[in-house]
């Protein structure tokens, strides 16, 4: 009698077939070796499904989050776990932690930061920003000299509303820096429209180093600016900043700065960021 030699079909090849056309590239590449641990480990079969299922669900959101970070042109990458709490006493660091659930975002709602140069607010933002990212939720972030440079332009060559339209796409919109430079009275027009058209449609995530107060200073147009404000603290969250400058802490530390410069008149920190 002869024997066979053929050696039997690996049912892993028929995985990777599977797992190509259901596109579970992750559960392809683990599959083979994660049975073989399975079975040194004694895992049981629903152990080893929830394992690989696990792996793929892992590797999917790591896909997403790497393709779609860059879109929402962040200028630098921090979460709330690199935000030192204990720097910032002003800050309610339970509130802060309950901002990041974005249920803000769920109901539409904004978040207004306000304080003096170098005290986190873009850090904050920025943070809300990649936690919107995590949970696939479309996020833009400008500053608000290039959204007013972009919306002029848009004017002038007739193709606003195009572009307006662009600004309302993102669920969350970040808008960095407002009130640094002064907006003149179109400019503060244009701003208007797009916060307007916004308003309890998409969340507005902003950072100001002025008050309410002088809005009108700040957005060129009292009136206007009294329009834009009323919108803006209506159903928002406004986190106050008292504190001092990270950034002139951590030069400190480095021995840049004598201790004189250790609590300079605010306005002396230079351009912001
Ligand atoms: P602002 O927008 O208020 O001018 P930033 O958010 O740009 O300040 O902060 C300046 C730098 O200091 C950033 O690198 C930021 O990550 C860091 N930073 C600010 N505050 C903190 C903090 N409390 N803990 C950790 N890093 C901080
Ligand atoms: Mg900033």
């Amino acid at each position: 009698m002869t024997v066979s030699r053929t050696t039997a079909p690996d049912p892993f090849d028929d995985v990777a077939v599977l797992c190509e056309r259901l596109k579970l590239p992750e559960i392809a590449r683990l599959a083979a070796s994660r049975a073989q641990q399975a079975a040194a480990e004694h895992w049981t079969y629903s152990q080893y499904l929830a394992d690989i299922l696990q792996a793929e669900a892992t590797a999917r959101q790591t896909r997403y989050v790497v393709s779609h970070t860059p879109m929402a042109h962040l200028p630098f990458h921090k979460t709330l776990d690199q935000f030192d709490f204990a720097f910032q006493p002003s800050l309610d660091e339970r509130h802060v932690r309950q901002l990041l659930t974005l249920q803000w975002v769920d109901a539409a709602e904004n978040l207004i930061v306000l304080g003096p140069p170098g005290v986190g607010k873009t850090h904050l933002i920025v943070a809300m920003a990649v936690q919107a990212i995590a949970q696939r939720i479309p996020v833009y972030f400008i500053t608000i000299q290039d959204l007013v440079a972009d919306l002029r332009k848009a004017w002038e060559d007739n193709r606003f509303a195009t572009r307006l339209g662009l600004y309302l796409r993102p669920r969350l919109l970040c808008i960095d820096e407002v009130g640094y430079l002064p907006l003149n009275t179109h400019e503060a027009n244009l701003f208007f429209r797009l916060v307007s058209a916004r308003y309890e449609r998409g969340s507005l995530a902003l950072t100001s180093n002025k008050g309410f107060v002088d809005g009108g200073h700040v957005l060129g147009d009292p009136v206007l600016a009294t329009a834009i404000l009323d919108r803006w603290v209506h159903h928002s969250t406004i986190l106050n900043i008292r504190g001092d400058s990270y950034r002139l802490r951590e030069k400190r530390r480095a021995g840049m700065l004598g201790e004189a410069a250790a609590r300079p008149p605010l306005t002396q920190e230079g351009a912001p960021r």
